[in-house]
């Protein structure tokens, strides 16, 4: 055996196992492999005009975000109740879908703050990052007296956020689009949960025939091209992806700078979560000074 270096491997695989004899582990070869630029990790979601109806059609699968959103929820251990995953999962979905119906160069965060579950759900993203993320906050979470849900349009860098806040019913974010809609974008839509994650967003256009836009359900929105006279509008793609590094977080632990003993309590690192995506990253106490 040439030098001193072993390499052993596990007897089972698995992500702390070593996946080459260089020692990279098999999660991080994982996480390195993933082919973010190939057209199989994004979800496509079409932008449709359904044609005498005078409405449009956003639409698209959601298996690839969902992918990787459970790939970095394994990277960082993150494990949220079954519940609340959905919530999550269910809120990208509609913002990825709202952010096609909308111009390009918006960046939209929405957040609601619910009652019960006691939580802060946080979705962002981004069309001309082809990005959506997001994450649940469950600790510190201040008790509304009604569930709030507060939208942040971001037009232009650096221009001023457009905000919005109003008052939501029940706890499905398929349900919200519509609440949103009608007093936000002054205008009706209406969101449906398919088979097979696909979900779809139907929006009113001027003209539109709001009787069958009332009248849609999931069936007939599963249908919609063989049934109506459809146009292709666009396209646009997203991935799960939040962009948060170690130096992009440190920023936020600038106020410790001068008492990292509050901060630290005798430890030797602490864990940080991005506010984005909830990634944890590892902060001792020479990287604050
Ligand atoms: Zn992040």
């Amino acid at each position: 055996m040439r030098g001193t270096a072993q390499y052993v491997m596990p007897p089972h695989g698995g992500c702390l196992g070593r996946a080459f004899p260089c020692g990279v582990i098999v999660s991080s070869v994982l996480f390195f492999r993933r082919p973010m630029e190939t057209p199989e990790e994004f979800t496509k979601i079409e932008s449709i005009f359904v044609r005498h109806r005078n409405a449009l059609l956003v639409r698209g699968q959601f298996t690839p975000i969902y992918t990787d959103y459970y790939l970095h929820l394994m990277q960082h251990e993150i494990r949220p109740p079954a519940e609340l995953d959905q919530m999550l999962k269910d809120a990208m979905a509609m913002l990825a879908l709202h952010l096609v119906a909308r111009p390009w160069a918006e960046t939209i965060a929405w957040t609601a703050n619910l009652r019960a579950p006691r939580i802060n759900l946080f979705v962002t993203g981004s069309s001309f990052e082809q990005a959506i993320t997001g994450r649940i906050f469950t600790e510190d979470v201040r008790e509304p007296d009604r569930n709030y849900f507060y939208s942040q349009t971001t037009a232009i860098e650096g221009a001023k956020p457009r905000m919005s806040t109003l008052e939501i019913l029940g706890k499905d974010p398929i349900a919200w689009v519509s609440q949103y809609y009608d007093q936000s974008e002054q205008r009706p839509a209406r969101a449906f949960r398919l088979d097979d994650e696909n979900f779809a967003l139907l929006a009113a256009q001027p003209d539109c025939d709001l009787a069958w836009l009332e009248s849609l359900d999931e069936a007939a929105v599963a249908k919609i091209s063989e049934t109506e006279e459809t146009t292709l509008l666009e396209s646009r793609q997203f991935r799960f992806h939040c962009g948060c590094t170690l130096d992009k977080i440190l920023p936020i632990l600038g106020g410790w700078k001068d008492k990292p003993e509050q901060l630290f309590e005798g430890a030797e690192f602490i864990n940080i979560q991005c506010p984005r995506c909830a990634a944890k990253y590892r902060v001792t106490r020479d990287m604050i000074v």
